[in-house]
């Protein structure tokens, strides 16, 4: 009874795909958190400050320690910053924005009421009169 066989753990052997991390405060498994915790609240967005999931943008306020940032326009047909809880799936902003609150995927009801808070997350369209000031470099 003395050494252990060293076998088993080789660290790179196989490369599997990492699971999404969705932080957040009492997140279920389909992402609803503490704070939005309907049947259609079932996406998490990444921030575009830390690059992590969060259920919302208050789970992020109690759990990170920084300020949250917005994604810019440039990023929203690349950057997949949206995960369907149903699913798994990660949308880009973009199909994000333009799916009427229904998983292009797997069909999933969103929650319609988050088009509220999207200058949360998303930088502010213009408004059709150019009269926002909200334009920083
Ligand atoms: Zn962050
Ligand atoms: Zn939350
Ligand atoms: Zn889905």
């Amino acid at each position: 009874m003395s050494a252990q066989p060293a076998s088993g753990t080789a660290p790179s052997a196989t490369a599997e795909p990492k699971p999404i991390v969705v932080h957040g405060v009492d997140t279920t498994a389909q992402t609803q958190c503490a704070h939005w915790h309907s049947a259609r609240d079932i996406i998490a967005i990444r921030h575009a400050c830390c690059g992590e999931y969060y259920a919302c943008i208050s789970c992020h306020e109690a759990l990170a320690s920084h300020a949250a940032a917005v994604w810019r326009r440039a990023d929203w047909d690349t950057t997949k910053a949206v995960l369907c809880g149903s699913c798994r799936a990660q949308l880009t902003i973009a199909e994000y924005l333009a799916c009427e609150s229904t998983c292009p995927r797997c069909q999933a009801a969103f929650n319609p009421g988050c088009a509220r808070h999207y200058d949360l997350y998303f930088e502010k369209q213009d408004p059709a009169l150019g009269a926002g000031e909200a334009s920083k470099a």
